[in-house]
């Protein structure tokens, strides 16, 4: 069975990079976005319920649904993302967990989970969490240039997730990326060789 390290941090913190760089050290790495936005594609897992639930407005002529207005429904009304969300996050972790099994021969690997401080649904999922910190005038600025946001829009972004002081307060291990991408990469680097060894060890002794 393999160890499964959770990593989380807000939006432009260097996540997709820091899996990416795990990736590439020959980590399997699954993304819980990924994942979320298969159920919900063309002929996803997801439509089905979200249909008899949410009806048919939400689809265009199609049968394709209309994730805009769906997106919009769930900002106006609290209720319905709840209702969203105890629909698909059943969804999510089964198909995490199917993917997991896929790997029971690593010694471990990652999950990409963006909101795993806020939606705690999916701690059992991790046996360690693995938070990518940054400051926030680099959030910022990484997020402008990457997705060319408004400020305003990606602090309100930044309001809707957890607080650095939550992120640290649940870390097991924390990755500071204030620095060069060739940093995080030399950390992510060293960081390998750690769970390598952690978890080998645990495996050997039955933890
Ligand atoms: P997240 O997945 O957490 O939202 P990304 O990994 O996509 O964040 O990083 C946000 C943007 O910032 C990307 O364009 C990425 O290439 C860039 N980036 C990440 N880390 C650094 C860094 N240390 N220096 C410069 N750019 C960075």
């Amino acid at each position: 069975m393999a160890y499964w390290v959770g990593l989380t941090g807000g939006i432009g913190s260097g996540k997709s990079q820091v899996a990416a760089a795990f990736a590439d050290a020959g980590v399997p790495v699954i993304d819980a976005d990924v994942i979320s936005r298969s159920l919900t594609a063309d002929n996803g897992k997801a439509l089905p319920e979200i249909r008899t639930q949410f009806g048919d407005d939400i689809f265009d002529q199609d049968g394709r649904l209309n994730r805009a207005q769906l997106r919009d429904l769930v900002f106006r009304r609290p209720e319905a993302k709840q209702q969203l969300e105890a629909l698909m996050f059943p969804l999510i972790l089964s198909e995490i967990k199917q993917q997991q099994q896929k790997y029971s021969q690593a010694v471990y690997g990652v999950i990409d989970i963006p909101l795993l401080i806020e939606q705690p649904e999916f701690m059992v999922l991790a046996n360690r969490i693995l938070v990518v910190d940054t400051l926030e005038q680099n959030q910022i600025e990484r997020v402008r240039r990457r997705s060319h946001l408004e400020d305003a829009e990606i602090r309100r972004i930044m309001a809707s997730q957890a607080s650095r002081k939550e992120k640290l307060l649940v870390a097991d291990d924390v990755l500071p990326n204030n620095g060069t991408i060739q940093e995080l990469t030399g950390k992510v680097d060293r960081l390998h060789c750690y769970y390598q060894a952690r978890f080998l060890y645990l495996s050997r002794v039955n933890l």
